[in-house]
């Protein structure tokens, strides 16, 4: 479940969709991924980054007046207080090792709220390389401090003005400039795009459970929960969340998507409520589409989780009824943001807010005993004006 078969396959979804043209470019990284990551040189010196650059381990907390709330007993863990500021920074430092092992000396990226395109900018000013970061001209107008934190670490932004000028339309771009420049490396941001994109981005993720697993040892004694929470725009931050729990059966996996303002409201990024098979960015899985095969433009609060497609591995995982997954709307996403906020005093990123919200929907099945642990994949610093917007529209 958590790695596909030999085609890039889980079930159904997945795969490598590509042009001829980008073939070479693709075995070669397979090649390369499959070598470092049992290399103990490699594993090593990105272990000692996660640790000393990164700051992790990250904290697994007990959160005890939400616990209290919800009559149970959750555990955060705490992908906020990365570097930069959420998961986006393990995948990044993976493949930037991996790049430099290849001999690249350029980067590309795409970004859609910029925490990936922050985090890889950071990951090549450590390292040296170039870096051109690919996001929608929308987006640049609605991050910009993520667009002047890119330019200060020396990449260079490229506003796409195609489509909607949102990720889908980024992510074309990037993969557009890699077909013509083929001494490039493509580090993608999410479980997407062709194999072995989302299986290497899991692995570089799977850090989180591997904490989870220890740091529940530690705190309780027992190295499980009864269930586990994330969100899931392409769904890096969950599979990182529930890599090592996916065959034991003890354990209870709930996703959340973005329900924008509701599922049969036109305007939704809940792919995998709405979704239909089809082929997008190099691989196959659930997608917002027509019947003609045209993209349905997704919409979501949240510029992290507004991707009209999902990760092979995600779609594939709710098929078999592995996960259970809730579409959460904006305005439950922003309620929840608002409790932890004031429970807790952690401000969460919205992204992370539609995980939160799973809790109101799932307590009457949660016992007093039980653990929970909810991740929370990244700050609130970049959402801060959407809040304050909401505050002062309620008064
Ligand atoms: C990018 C992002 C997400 C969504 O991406 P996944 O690959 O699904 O994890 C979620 N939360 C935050 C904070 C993000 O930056």
């Amino acid at each position: 479940m958590k790695t596909p078969d030999e085609k890039g396959f889980y079930g159904i979804y997945g795969g490598a969709y590509i042009p001829e043209i980008l073939h070479d470019s693709v075995e070669r990284l397979k090649y390369a991924f499959y070598q470092a990551k049992n290399d103990p040189s490699f594993l090593k010196e990105y272990n000692d980054l996660l640790k000393n650059y990164v700051g992790r381990a990250t904290p697994l907390y007990y959160a005890k007046r939400l616990s209290k709330r919800y009559k149970t007993n959750i555990y955060l863990k705490r992908e906020d207080l990365n570097h930069t500021g959420s998961h986006k920074i393990n995948n990044s430092l993976g493949q930037i090792l991996l790049a430099k092992r290849m001999g690249k000396s350029r980067i590309i990226a795409e970004t859609g709220a910029g925490q990936h395109g922050v985090a890889t900018a950071t990951a090549c000013a450590l390292m040296g390389l170039e870096c051109i970061v690919f996001m929608g001209k929308t987006d640049v107008e609605r991050q910009f401090s993520n667009v002047q934190k890119m330019k200060m670490l020396g990449a260079e932004v490229v506003p796409v003005t195609s489509g909607n000028m949102t990720l889908k339309d980024a992510t074309n771009e990037a993969i557009r400039y890699w077909c013509s420049n083929s001494d490039t490396f493509y580090i993608i941001g999410s479980t997407v795009g062709p194999h072995p994109y989302p299986e290497m981005v899991s692995f570089f993720q799977s850090v989180i459970s591997s904490e989870i697993k220890q740091q529940l040892n530690e705190q309780i004694g027992r190295d499980y929960p009864d269930f586990l929470i994330a969100c899931v725009g392409g769904g890096s931050n969950a599979m990182g969340t529930y890599y090592h729990f996916l065959e034991d059966e003890r354990v209870k996996i709930i996703s959340a998507e973005a329900g924008g303002l509701g599922l049969n409201s036109g305007h939704t990024a809940a792919t995998i409520h709405v979704g239909t098979i089809g082929i997008i960015h190099g691989f196959k899985t659930l997608l917002m589409q027509d019947e003609d095969g045209q993209i349905i433009e997704p919409y979501s609060i949240s510029a992290g989780l507004d991707y009209p497609g999902v990760g092979p591995s995600h779609a594939y995982l709710a098929q078999i009824k592995r996960t259970k997954v809730y579409a959460i709307n904006d305005d439950e996403a922003l309620d929840a943001a608002f409790e932890l906020t004031k429970l807790e005093g952690i401000i969460p990123a919205i992204e992370s807010a539609h995980a939160l919200a799973v809790l109101a929907k799932e307590s009457e099945n949660f016992k007093p005993d039980d653990v929970v642990v909810l991740t929370v994949s990244g700050r609130g610093d970049k959402d801060i004006d959407t809040y304050i917007k909401i505050i002062n529209e309620k008064k």
